[in-house]
């Protein structure tokens, strides 16, 4: 079988490897897309302290179950051959303090397949049966693929329990501030966008954002305040610039919570004060926790997650798909491979 494989830093090839066998409570996945990532860059780059190499990457994936080794039938759902499914990335070893508390995705013993083990941008991939959840056969593998991405969405929205009564402003209209956007909209709440782009704007507009303001032509703590009244109740910032921090806390309204999705190292300025004073819940939210099923879910209400794809690639052609998204960043949302 081929797989997409980052050998060391700096390295990307389609690689002909052995095909999995399928263990003891595993499913075998014929994978027929997967999405591209921030981080699948930051591997192949080099810039991800958390990656192993070599690596076959990919955390975004769907495909169909070809054999089930013995055992595979977890919890409720029942898996079969032939079952569509996306696969969620994230395990965990089910014993140490965050497991024990139902904080699998951050897990202490964290492994997530295209990062700590071999992931999904391969044709054959056997994953536990219990991270295989299957999405009805009708669905586009490439919306099958949208679920782990979304799955972030979910996770933030769940963790920081958004609302349907809820103002949300949501930073950054990147591919993961769009799906917090779509999210928080089939919720039901409110949601304002901010970004220093305008095409990026026009799409939050067009997903359901009540208000996208161009925090470089705009003052964002001004629009806020005019749009609330008393402060934003939930910011999600999927923009993680530190340096914003403190203007995060002062749009922030009392009560409110502020959500956290980046990997920044620098620090951030905090004002103990405005935590204090406010109440406020500054909240991280990583991965996801058991979210899959909501997203199928919220797929099957209507969210469409393919209009956040912007462009597909057979998975041999997967250099291409990644110089686009270097070269092109305002024309590219979500690039998928095809397998
Ligand atoms: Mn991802």
């Amino acid at each position: 079988m081929r797989a997409v494989y980052v050998k060391k830093p700096g390295s990307l090839e389609v690689m002909e490897l052995p095909a999995p066998s399928v263990g003891k409570g595993e499913a075998l996945v014929r994978v027929r897309a997967a999405g591209i990532c921030g981080s699948d860059m930051h591997i192949y780059h080099g810039t991800n302290p958390l990656a192993e190499y070599p690596r076959v990457i990919g955390h975004e994936f769907a495909g169909e179950i070809v054999a089930l080794g013995e055992e595979a039938t977890p919890g409720k759902q029942a898996l079969s051959v032939g079952d569509h499914v996306a696969v969620d990335p994230v395990t965990s070893c089910g014993a140490c303090y965050p497991c024990s508390v139902g904080r699998r995705n951050v897990c202490s013993r964290l492994k997530v397949f295209g990062v700590h083990q071999d992931g999904g941008m391969t044709e054959y991939v056997s994953v536990p049966a219990a991270n295989a959840h299957v999405v009805p056969k009708e669905w586009s593998w490439e919306k099958a693929a949208m679920t782990e991405p979304f799955s972030i969405a979910a996770n933030v929205l769940s963790r920081t329990e958004c609302v349907a009564s809820d103002r949300v402003l949501v930073m950054g209209a990147g591919p993961i501030g769009l799906t917090v956007l779509m999210g928080a909209v089939l919720i039901g709440a409110r949601v304002a966008v901010a970004d220093v782009l305008d095409s990026r704007l026009d799409v939050a507009r067009k997903l359901g954002a009540e208000l996208a303001v161009n925090s470089e032509r705009q003052s964002l703590e001004d629009e806020m305040l005019k749009w609330t009244g008393e402060g934003v109740p939930l910011i999600v910032d999927a923009v993680c610039i530190p340096a914003l921090f403190p203007s995060l806390l002062r749009m922030a309204s009392p009560a409110g919570r502020i959500a956290h999705l980046g990997f920044s190292e620098r620090p951030a300025e905090i004002i103990p004060l405005e935590i204090t004073k406010k109440e406020l819940s500054i909240i991280g939210s990583r991965l996801n926790c058991n979210m899959f099923p909501r997203v199928i879910e919220w797929f099957g209400k209507g969210l469409d997650p393919e209009k956040l794809v912007s462009h597909k690639f057979p998975f041999t052609e997967v250099r291409g798909a990644f110089d686009l998204i270097e070269e092109k960043p305002l024309e590219t949302r979500k690039v998928l491979l095809t397998f």
